[in-house]
């Protein structure tokens, strides 16, 4: 966990169904998360669908390994970033209102980002963000390495997904 006075961010890549990444930031006691279907771009102004999903306690934060068939969430999960985030504002207010800015201090996304909520369509019962990186150094430019490609393994453990499928084998 992070130190005292900081909010701890942690994205998990999560081979289950289908393969997504869980984006958590702590607030309030717990991790506010959302599966970002496609991962994280770090092309300013890129939109990712980020489907706001239960929030998760705090001991799960540095969790990896691997889901047994049938649990929630079974499948590979790997810890892919870590750090810490830092909201602009108020970030309850910002949330409650559907547009958070926020910077990222992980080991892989750092710099400015954006977590605007969508209209909700009819009928429709999940409710769906868009993450997306902001224009600043830590920025890349359209059609630059995709840091998910770049950097797939582990920050923990250095492993990718297989590998860590292997042990459960
Ligand atoms: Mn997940």
């Amino acid at each position: 966990m992070p130190e005292p006075g900081t909010l701890a961010y942690r994205v998990q890549k999560h081979a289950a169904r289908r393969l997504h990444y869980d984006f958590r930031l702590e607030l309030g006691g717990v991790l506010k998360s959302w599966a970002v279907t496609r991962g994280p771009s770090l092309v300013a102004g890129e939109r990712r669908l980020a489907v706001a999903v239960a929030d998760h306690g705090l001991d799960y934060a540095d969790y990896e390994g691997v889901i047994a068939p049938g649990s929630y969430g079974a499948g590979v999960v790997l810890l892919w970033d870590r750090g810490t985030w830092e909201p602009d504002g108020d970030a309850e207010e910002a949330l409650a209102a559907g547009s958070l800015a926020f910077i990222l201090r992980g080991e892989k996304l750092t710099g400015r980002w954006r977590l605007m909520r969508m209209k909700p369509k009819p009928r429709e019962r999940r409710v769906s963000w868009l993450l997306v990186k902001a224009q600043d150094e830590a920025a890349r430019a359209a059609g630059a390495p995709d840091i998910l490609a770049e950097q797939p393994r582990s920050v923990l453990t250095g492993r990718t997904v297989e590998e860590i499928a292997a042990t459960a084998a």
